[in-house]
């Protein structure tokens, strides 16, 4: 089998050994649940409930107003004691909290959606949108914008990312094991949706057991190819992921559509393919909870609005004292300061260092190695870029395209002088955004 990539790139120890054999359980019913109204990017939803509701699972508790938006659901049956702000993995936002009553009785609204021949591709994308689907891989982008081709746009190929690129987390790797139909189902939705007639799903070749499994699941559905990719970090990125696939570029500043593909999660497929098949919308999600310190690493399916510290303990609790808290992948994942906060429709992993894995080692002076430079997937120059913006040159910055960065973090990883390369990216990033905005 031939093993596609792209250019640049490192290679971080896996550390998947601990989880990647944990069959998924399903995670101990939760008493409470918090649920923001903002998971992503774009708008926030509208609470159409009031404190005092009683709601069950699958209900719709948060409409979206805007057309980036996706609404959001209760994932379990109780009562709504409280809509106000608090801290959510992202930031603060408001949100929904439920008592569970611990009865999981399901909403009326949730019914299948019937035969997928029978759907249309408007219906499909319907669907889509009323089960607040959004890309499971992290980025919780509202799935239903994606699959909203523009007239003026031609789109020919989907590809599914089962790259699973971040170490540590193997959540896609066992859905991709146990739940293989599903992700194909879903992906033959989005591409009657979209009328895309070609598709990809690109699995790292460290998850050989994965690759056999989807191919299996695939082997009737000849416009379905199942590709093994290189395993190399930031595979699993949407450009590179499409590079890899298919050889096309997106253009700086562009979008996946304007390389005439559109990219999503496996987990995403096979949200939509239980959203079609029962009607339930996006309430769940499988989660890889690992490090050195958790006691007993596990994969588990969680409901969204779970408590952190719940779901830690779940898993035997910490090992020792926690040095640091990730929700996500150690290379793009939201380092947390606090466990009390919940469960959202993005959390893939929760990853604890020691504090030892968790120490930070000096930055040094850059020693012009030109590493960053050689690996960096998006092929900017990481040591000027990041020196502009700690010179607050936000300017200069932008001319050396900062705004092209993917914030993989390869650089920060690969740099001999620990240079805090990302960060100040990122800071750059947020302060050129932010002066376009001031402008319009
Ligand atoms: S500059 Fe951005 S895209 Fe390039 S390696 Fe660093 S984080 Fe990744
Ligand atoms: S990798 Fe680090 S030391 Fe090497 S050129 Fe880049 S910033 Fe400088």
């Amino acid at each position: 089998m031939s093993l596609l990539s792209f250019r640049g790139g490192v290679h971080p120890p896996h550390y998947k050994e601990a989880t990647e054999r944990c069959k998924v359980e399903k995670a101990k019913e939760p008493t409470r649940v918090v649920i923001p109204l903002q998971q992503h990017i774009g708008a926030p939803c509208e609470a159409v409930v009031k404190v005092g509701d009683k709601v069950k699972v699958g209900q719709k508790i948060g409409e979206a107003k805007a057309f980036v938006c996706a609404p959001v659901h209760s994932s379990v049956s109780g009562e709504v004691k409280q809509i106000t702000k608090m801290l959510a993995p992202t930031g603060e936002a408001q949100c929904v909290v439920i008592e569970s009553d611990g009865l999981n009785e399901v909403h009326e609204s949730v019914k299948p959606k019937g035969d997928l021949a029978n759907l249309s591709a408007k219906e499909i994308i319907e669907i889509v949108k009323e089960a607040g689907i959004v890309g499971m891989g992290g980025a919780t982008f509202p799935t239903h914008v994606k699959l909203s081709v523009p007239p003026d746009k031609n789109v020919d190929t989907i590809i599914l990312n089962g790259a699973e690129c971040e170490p540590y987390l193997t959540a896609d790797h066992r859905l991709m094991l146990e739940n293989p139909e599903s992700i194909v189902f879903g992906l033959r939705a989005m591409m009657k949706g979209t009328n895309v007639s070609k598709a990809y799903i690109g699995i790292e070749n460290n998850k050989p057991d994965a690759i056999e499994s989807m191919k299996n699941a695939a082997k009737e559905y000849n416009e379905i190819e199942v590709v093994g990719l290189q395993t190399k970090y930031p595979q699993g990125a949407e450009k590179q992921l499409i590079y890899a696939c298919t050889k096309r570029e997106v253009p700086s500043g562009g979008l996946p559509m304007e390389a005439g593909v559109i990219v999503n999660n496996v987990a995403t497929a096979s949200a939509i393919g239980n959203a079609i098949k029962t009607g339930m919308p996006l309430i769940e999600r499988i989660c890889t909870i690992t490090g050195k310190g958790i006691k007993e690493p596990k994969n588990l399916l969680i409901k969204v609005g779970t408590s952190i510290k719940e779901i830690i303990e779940q898993c035997g609790g910490y090992n020792g004292t926690p040095g640091k808290l990730i929700l996500g992948g150690p290379m793009m994942g939201h380092a947390q300061y606090t466990d009390e906060i919940c469960s959202t429709k993005g959390t893939s992993g929760i990853l604890v260092f020691t504090p030892e894995e968790a120490r930070l080692p000096e930055p040094k002076a850059c020693i012009r190695c030109g590493k960053c430079v050689e690996i960096c997937p998006a092929f900017l120059q990481p040591i000027y870029v990041s020196a502009y913006s700690l010179n607050n040159m936000y300017d200069t910055a932008e001319k050396y395209r900062a705004l092209d960065c993917i914030e993989c973090g390869s650089c920060s990883f690969i740099c001999p002088s620990k240079r805090p390369l990302l960060q100040s990216i990122r800071v750059a990033k947020r302060e050129i955004i932010a002066k376009k905005r001031k402008s319009k």
